[in-house]
């Protein structure tokens, strides 16, 4: 949990001593530059604040987090609220869909084993007994 590769890091390599963004834009009002995150690493809390929409938000951090790591987790945090929303609807369709499944198997393997019945009727019938199998299987 919590590992992320970070593939788009690379051109300017690392040797500048850039400051890491700590501003980054709001996912509700969008603005850009609008949400500050700050990283406790000794409270192990990272806090994000939008100064345009007041929204806010706070995850857990460890030493390794950086700003752009408790900014990724409010968007994660955003797209599981609305996902959340997406499979209460489509619960609607699942439950209809599993037993449907199931059904058609137990009605072939009915029909199969009266299948089995008849030709093994057959069979004993052209084994050599002739007809006594089959009158046997009329007095039943
Ligand atoms: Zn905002």
């Amino acid at each position: 949990m919590g590992k992320r590769k970070k593939a788009a890091k690379k051109p300017t390599g690392p040797k500048k001593n850039e400051p890491l963004p700590t501003v980054f834009p709001c996912l509700f009002c969008n603005h850009e530059k609008s949400v500050t995150v700050k990283v406790d690493k000794k409270a192990g809390v990272g806090h994000l604040t939008c100064k345009v929409c007041s929204q806010q938000f706070q995850c857990a951090v460890n030493y390794l987090s950086m700003p752009v790591d408790v900014y990724s987790d409010w968007v994660d945090a955003c797209d599981a609220v609305a996902k959340e929303d997406g499979e209460e609807r489509a619960a609607d369709l699942a439950p209809s869909r599993a037993p449907a499944a199931g059904r058609p198997k137990a009605g072939r393997a009915a029909t199969e084993e009266e299948d089995d019945d008849i030709i093994d009727d057959g069979s004993d019938g052209m084994g050599g007994y002739g007809g006594e199998g089959v009158v046997a299987d009329d007095e039943y």
